[in-house]
């Protein structure tokens, strides 16, 4: 290989190699053949000219945490965004940050000027990954989802074009970044956004249920649902109904509010009228709430997750089978749980056609997952989730294209919807040799498929 093309380039012979390829989630054990780091829009161009002319299937890395690891792969060139952490706020209050910026880099950036931001709750997540699969976080039904505030992005082709898109350039490809998923349309080196007005408190909400009965966790998931369709906009919470090795089964729900403690007091009162329910109300800058959501989140983790779109009708029997799911772990989970994400406000406010993210109309998105430690029990988990997936699919509408499973049938369908056509041509326009692919890419009948791993 070419040393020139890039200040560091990692091989497999190289010392580093080994942690250079792990990513966030550690039951995925991928080895790629190469991993670029590009420090600018040059050596992302050279990165994928190189890439295009070895007719290499290219994945691009920023923060690694892809549930089924689609940044990286056997035998695959990575092109890591990382290096690029630039982070610039201008007098219009747009913000453009690097391909390589993390959510808690972004937020501390913003912290000066007291800006809240709508992106994710994980500190680690890149924002660029995120973004690109529409961006689910605690501000999303004030905010909209972090593409939503997105106004122009800088990607590199599968030509190595460096192309600016925004509503009045590219706009076809600048609809796809919009909820179209990381990774299929070359390597975006930058992302500009529209700041909101700056905000000096939030009410940092955190409800817990500790070793609940049946009867509570049906009585959340009712309050649940209920208070998706109704509940206020200024906050956006999330939440786990779990079952855990170390605390039983029990029940969290967290966000922050954007308003006064009593405020938020009387947005959660249905699910503080359930038995049991602990609650804490800190009133924190935007920053500190950010970072008490990042405190919960470790380096890395072994786990597989399905995250799908549902609508607020189920019945109370679907909701027990629904529960029921999580009874039992798989051998060797320390942890499993159905995990709830409000949607709503903000994010129903744009039609699901205006940007490539689809599925705004949900009321929630629903995941089932399991945690595990040790690597010998990877297939027994996976055979767990396995045999749930179905009984979730068949209750909901669409999947999450930031939570990806990768055993989900007719999977452009499930993570677009309607966008779906319209992606496939802006897929073959800016990526006519299907460069830029990896399980589940957008794919088009003409254009060249997976090379074997
Ligand atoms: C612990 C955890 C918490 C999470 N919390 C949230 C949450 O609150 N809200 C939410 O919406 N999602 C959440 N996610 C999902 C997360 O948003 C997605 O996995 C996101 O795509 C990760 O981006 P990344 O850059 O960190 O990961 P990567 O794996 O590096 O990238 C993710 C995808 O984007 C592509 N990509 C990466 N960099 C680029 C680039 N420069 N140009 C083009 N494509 C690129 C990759 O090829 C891949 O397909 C969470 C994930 C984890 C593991």
């Amino acid at each position: 290989m070419n040393t020139d093309l890039c200040s560091r380039i990692i091989l497999p012979y190289c010392p580093s190699y080994e942690s250079a390829r792990q990513i966030f989630n550690r039951s995925i054990q991928k080895c790629p053949s190469s991993i670029i780091y590009c420090r600018n829009d040059d050596e992302a161009a050279r990165a994928v000219c190189y890439g295009a002319r070895q007719k290499q299937e290219i994945r691009v890395r920023s923060g690694g945490h892809n549930y089924e690891g689609y940044c990286i792969g056997n035998g695959k060139m990575t092109v890591d965004t990382s290096p690029l952490k630039g982070i610039q706020l201008d007098s219009t209050g747009t913000l453009k940050i690097g391909g390589g910026v993390s959510n808690r880099e972004l937020y501390h950036f913003l912290k000066q000027y007291g800006y809240p931001f709508p992106s994710g709750t994980c500190p680690t997540v890149n924002a660029v990954g995120l973004t690109q699969g529409g961006g689910w976080g605690h501000s999303s039904r004030m905010y909209g989802l972090a593409c939503d505030s997105l106004v122009e992005a800088e990607l590199i082709d599968a030509s190595g074009r460096l192309i600016t898109a925004s509503e009045a350039s590219h706009p076809d490809l600048f609809w796809a970044l919009r909820g179209g998923g990381g990774g299929n349309f070359g390597v975006v080196t930058s992302l500009s956004y529209r700041l909101t007005p700056v905000v000096s408190h939030v009410t940092y909400v955190d409800i817990e249920y500790s070793r609940i009965d049946d009867l509570t966790a049906l009585q959340f998931f009712q309050t649940w649902q209920a208070w998706t369709t109704g509940g206020e906009i200024r906050f956006t919470p999330n939440s786990r109904i779990f079952n855990s090795a170390r605390d039983g089964m029990g029940i969290f729900l967290r966000g922050f509010f954007y308003g006064t403690p009593d405020e938020a007091e009387a947005a959660v009162q249905p699910f503080l009228d359930i038995y049991g329910a602990e609650v804490s109300f800190r009133y924190v800058t935007f920053w500190e709430a950010t970072e008490i959501d990042a405190s919960i989140y470790p380096a890395s983790e072994t786990f597989q997750f399905a995250g799908r779109f549902a609508y607020a009708d189920f019945s109370d029997s679907q909701i027990i089978s629904l529960l029921s799911l999580i009874k039992t772990r798989a051998r060797g989970a320390s942890y499993a749980s159905v995990a709830l994400y409000a949607m709503g406000g903000k994010v129903r406010a744009v039609n699901p056609c205006e940007t490539a993210f689809y599925y705004r109309n949900s009321d929630f998105i629903i995941g089932i997952e399991t945690v595990w430690e040790d690597c010998f029990f990877e297939a027994e988990n996976q055979a767990w989730m396995a045999a749930r997936f179905p009984y979730l699919h068949s209750l909901t509408t669409g999947s999450y294209i930031n939570f990806p499973y990768l055993y989900t049938d007719h999977y452009m369908d499930a993570y677009y919807g309607e966008n779906k056509e319209r992606l496939v041509e802006i897929k073959k326009r800016y990526d006519p040799c299907n460069l830029f692919r990896f399980p589940q890419s957008i794919r088009a009948d003409q254009l060249p498929g997976l090379l074997p791993e």
